[in-house]
């Protein structure tokens, strides 16, 4: 508790600055509700096709309020984020269309959807979609590089805010324009669309204000405020939402169907915690940044350095290290407490990784969670906290935990026991 005293002083600064795009962030929200006169009546549930649900339809336009978006199709019907932007990618994608990754390596499991260097079944490879991709320079992004690789032919350009689970920075929003501004130069038709994936509301504005076509992400992360049960969103040009809408349901049906089967006041109230909850989230990450740098770990961010989204990676330099703290997450979290996690091979790794999500909603990991490959330098990747209060007490216990094998430093008081 000392050291927590400790941290929480030295970032003071830091804490002010997240409240301060908070309250920003809430100000946007609360003020869309008003404009757009949410009312316990787009509470109701719907059933069948959900034929004039009007709920479904306010939510739609309050995503694009927020977004500054044409349009959204916000649906529990998407599983997940990967299927929100498998979406988006099948829906405007055809047959000799070119792809082109401006970000690097994408996120994981959108590997098996291009199909490109993780084959499989019913991938954008097998429908003749084409795909290129842009190594990072110095992890950072090569704007010179787009500039050759965009051409006339390319249909559409992803480019991802997060770092997801590299050790790259994350694109700031500022990033995000100058990536849109060098694909548009070369190429005016070629469609930006930003995974946007732990980004909403880690800044004040958000990727279609700067440039970005399309936008999509999950519901189980920063927008859907930790109670949106499951779901995804997409929100952006009109024509392109509607293409998307199809691949969501059926040539010709697009929005207009989808029961909401008890889910609008979590989506709704979920959205309007989301400026809180994602704040909580990163002074959880500034937290934890605080206290591993403290006890000599390199961490990514550093506890000072400006954040794009709720991500911590922190090096643990040790595969014992980085099980004891995954152990230790699951200890300190308020589901599945009693359980151990263990690294397991998981497809589509290469080395096995070990994960702790303690959450109420499964795998939700706007909840505090951690996982990592054990591989050198065993980084692990700590996101998510409902409320700071909790994600603090998880990251001390962690810290402990870890502190213990080392020998190295003792925390003042055990707070294990
Ligand atoms: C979480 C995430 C996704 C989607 O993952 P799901 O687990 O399918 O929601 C895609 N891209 C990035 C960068 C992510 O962080």
């Amino acid at each position: 508790m000392d050291l927590r005293k400790k941290i929480l002083r030295e970032v003071e600064k830091i804490f002010e600055h997240v409240d301060e795009i908070s309250a920003i962030n809430t100000a946007k929200v609360l003020n869309a509700m008003r404009k757009l006169k949410v009312s316990d009546a787009h509470f109701k549930t719907t059933t069948g096709y959900a034929y004039g649900d009007i709920g479904r339809e306010k939510l739609d336009e309050l995503f694009a309020e927020i977004f500054k978006a044409e349009s959204a199709l916000v649906r529990t019907q998407f599983v997940s984020g990967t299927h929100a932007l498998a979406t988006v990618l099948f829906g405007i994608l055809r047959p000799g269309d070119e792809l082109i990754s401006v970000t690097g390596e994408p996120y994981d499991t959108m590997q098996t959807v291009i199909g490109w260097k993780n084959p499989a079944r019913g991938s954008l490879k097998e429908f003749g979609v084409g795909y290129k991709e842009i190594a990072l320079r110095d992890g950072k992004v090569d704007i010179d590089e787009i500039k050759n690789a965009v051409t006339s032919k390319t249909k559409l350009a992803l480019i991802q805010r997060s770092r997801g689970y590299s050790l790259r920075s994350p694109l700031t929003i500022s990033d995000i324009e100058k990536i849109c501004a060098a694909i548009k130069a070369v190429n005016p038709h070629c469609v930006t669309f930003v995974d946007n994936c732990y980004g909403e509301f880690v800044e004040t504005s958000e990727p279609v204000e700067v440039g970005a076509d399309i936008v999509a992400g999950s519901l189980i992360k920063n927008i859907g405020g930790g109670l949106a049960p499951t779901g995804g969103y997409i929100v952006g040009r009109k024509d392109l939402v509607e293409l998307a809408s199809y691949r969501l349901t059926a040539p010709g049906m697009g929005n207009e169907l989808g029961a909401s089967l008890g889910t609008p006041r979590l989506l709704f109230q979920g959205l309007f915690l989301a400026p809180h909850v994602t704040a909580q989230a990163l002074k959880a990450a500034i937290f934890a940044a605080g206290i591993f740098s403290e006890l000599g770990f390199k961490t990514s961010p550093l506890p000072n350095e400006n954040r794009a989204d709720i991500i911590q990676a922190i090096e643990l330099k040790s595969a014992d290290n980085l099980i004891k703290f995954c152990r230790a997450v699951q200890e300190f979290s308020p589901v599945d407490s009693f359980a151990a996690p263990e690294p397991w091979d998981m497809p589509g790794y290469t080395d096995k990784i070990i994960m702790a999500a303690g959450t109420f909603v499964q795998g939700a990991s706007i909840e505090i969670s951690a996982d990592g490959p054990l591989r050198e330098p065993f980084t692990v990747f700590l996101q998510g906290g409902l409320t700071f209060e909790h994600a603090a007490l998880v990251i001390l216990h962690a810290a402990q935990a870890v502190s213990n094998i080392d020998g190295q430093s003792e925390l003042p008081h055990n707070l294990s026991d």
